[in-house]
């Protein structure tokens, strides 16, 4: 099946939405199968639904294609021999088709009105098998008179009689058989010169020579009514791939109820493309049934057909979450600068007025900043940043890739970094922390202070942390009683990244100018 260089295959998305998970999937199936049989990968837009069509739909499905690195060899914006790539500047291509049907004797025009049809469907209530013929059997010369009296016409496929089972292969599902006798003379073209879905994907399908058709098996109904217009059109019939549904961790089709469905979505919270490729990959495909980190290079040497399941796949969040975190831990320092750029840049532009004024933000102004939106200006002052001082940036990945899931989570868990002299002090943790009852947190912030004062000790970790915990003894505190204290203090909360790591960032001016505010805060001096 997988004959080198001569596969040709498509993704081809209706411009009326977001590019959703389950449309990603089998946009990395088409990908991932052109790379790994050397063949060709289409991407075609299928717009022929004026209403719910847009223009930045269609951008939105591109961007998020690039953001996956799916790499298309003829599409829109690189073009190809078989183009144009968008339906609506094909409309010729259904018109030449439908008058080789025509010569065929394989289509026919019907005249039945609208009403006709629904009180027919009506008399025949559950019964109902589809369109009567009634205009099948027109002969040529009076549908030829009404055609040009101008009367309003669709034209039909001509169902062949005794057709025999209607087959095809599905990579999938195997071989596949319908009765052909079921078979409505389906509508190709409207009244208005429009083609019909089924219509549209198979003349494309021809005329763009896609040898194996992989798409969700929602399709898989109109499969065989596809079948008997390559058959009318006398055109090879590629092989099928239907792929399974994707279901929410609760068994239910996945939809918005899940949350996040739309790629962009998990872009914006901070998942890597190299992880949702991997992920998506996996829902419905393996590679040997138990290796889950697969990078794109394995998958698109590897990915075959014969390894696609048909059973439901599940879009397991934890899983995903997990599986991002690897491959946050996999990035390094640099990678992970570039890659965590907007939260890193909103995190950067809430701290850099305090660092300015020194002022002390109250927490409503601090959370106000925090959500600014993120604007140009601001990305380009972080990047300056970052390029002025690129050791400090990337001397924050430690402090968060063991634990992060989410790009997105640097924003929120580094803000204290971007503080300056000044800290945002969240209340939970000075009630619990630096008012604990007997804690003698003041005590604890005092001591450290003067170690942290004390020029003679090494700005670093290790030294600085050595000499605070060398205070436990003679104040006869908990270590725990003394760092918890200084962690609020200097990062203003109990669950910061490593303190010491951080602190050695840190200038020391203005770890001791926090130390101070949360003791006249907190203690009143
Ligand atoms: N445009 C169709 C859709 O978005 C896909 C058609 C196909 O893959 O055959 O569902």
């Amino acid at each position: 099946m997988n004959t080198k260089g001569t596969t040709r295959v498509r993704f081809a998305p209706s411009p009326t939405g977001m590019l959703h998970v389950g449309g990603a999937r089998t946009a990395i199936y088409n990908w991932a199968f052109a790379r790994a049989t050397g063949g060709t990968f289409v991407l075609r837009i299928e717009d022929t639904d004026p209403e719910r069509s847009t223009e930045e739909n269609t951008q939105i499905i591109l961007r998020a294609m690039r953001w996956l690195g799916l790499d298309w060899d003829e599409g829109p914006e690189v073009g190809g021999d078989y183009g144009p790539y968008f339906q609506m500047q094909r409309m010729d291509t259904y018109t030449a088709a439908l008058e080789t049907l025509k010569e065929r004797g394989a289509a026919y025009p019907c005249f039945c009105t609208k009403e006709e049809l629904d009180a027919k469907r009506e008399a025949a209530g559950e019964a109902y098998s589809g369109y009567d013929r009634t205009c099948r059997n027109l002969s040529p010369e009076e549908a030829q008179a009404r055609i040009d009296a101008g009367e309003s016409h669709v034209w039909r496929l001509k169902v062949p009689e005794n057709h025999g089972p209607i087959e095809f292969i599905d990579a999938v599902y195997g071989h596949m058989s319908f009765p052909a006798e079921v078979m409505d003379d389906m509508i190709l073209v409207r009244s208005d010169g429009s083609p019909t879905y089924n219509f549209a994907v198979v003349c494309d399908d021809v005329n763009m020579a896609i040898t194996h058709v992989i798409r969700g098996d929602d399709h898989l109904s109109n499969t065989p009514r596809q079948v008997l217009i390559y058959e009318a059109l006398g055109a090879p019939i590629p092989t099928f791939a239907h792929l399974s549904m994707i279901l929410g961790s609760d068994g239910k089709k996945l939809s918005k109820r899940h949350g996040a469905t739309s790629v962009e979505e998990y872009k914006d919270a901070g998942y890597l493309s190299d992880c949702m490729v991997n992920f998506l990959a996996l829902l419905g495909w393996s590679l040997d049934g138990e290796t889950t980190i697969i990078d794109r290079e394995t998958l698109c040497r590897e990915f075959s057909l014969e390894r696609v399941t048909k059973k439901d796949a599940v879009f397991d969040e934890a899983k995903l979450d997990w599986m991002n975190g690897q491959y946050i831990q996999a990035l390094g320092p640099q990678n992970w600068v570039e890659a965590s750029r907007p939260w890193l840049a909103r995190a950067h532009a809430a701290g850099y007025p305090y660092v300015q004024s020194a002022l002390v933000p109250t927490p409503e102004q601090g959370e106000e900043r925090v959500r600014d939106a993120l604007n140009e200006e601001q990305l380009a002052a972080f990047d300056d940043s970052y390029r002025a001082n690129p050791a400090f940036y990337e001397a924050l990945y430690p402090l968060v890739a063991e634990r992060e899931t989410t790009l997105n989570e640097a924003e929120d868990k580094l803000a204290y970094m971007f503080w300056g002299p000044a800290v945002l002090l969240d209340e939970a943790s000075v009630n619990k922390v630096l008012r604990k009852e007997g804690a003698r947190a003041d005590e604890a912030l005092r001591a450290c202070r003067d170690v942290l004062a004390d020029e003679s000790i090494p700005w670093s970790c290790d030294p600085l942390q050595d000499a605070c915990k060398a205070l436990c003894e003679p104040l006869d505190i908990k270590p725990k009683n003394l760092f918890q204290p200084l962690r609020v203090a200097v990062c203003g909360n109990m669950v910061s990244p490593p303190l010491f790591e951080s602190i050695e960032l840190m200038k020391r001016e203005d770890v001791l100018a926090r130390i101070d505010f949360a003791l006249s805060e907190v203690f009143g001096g």
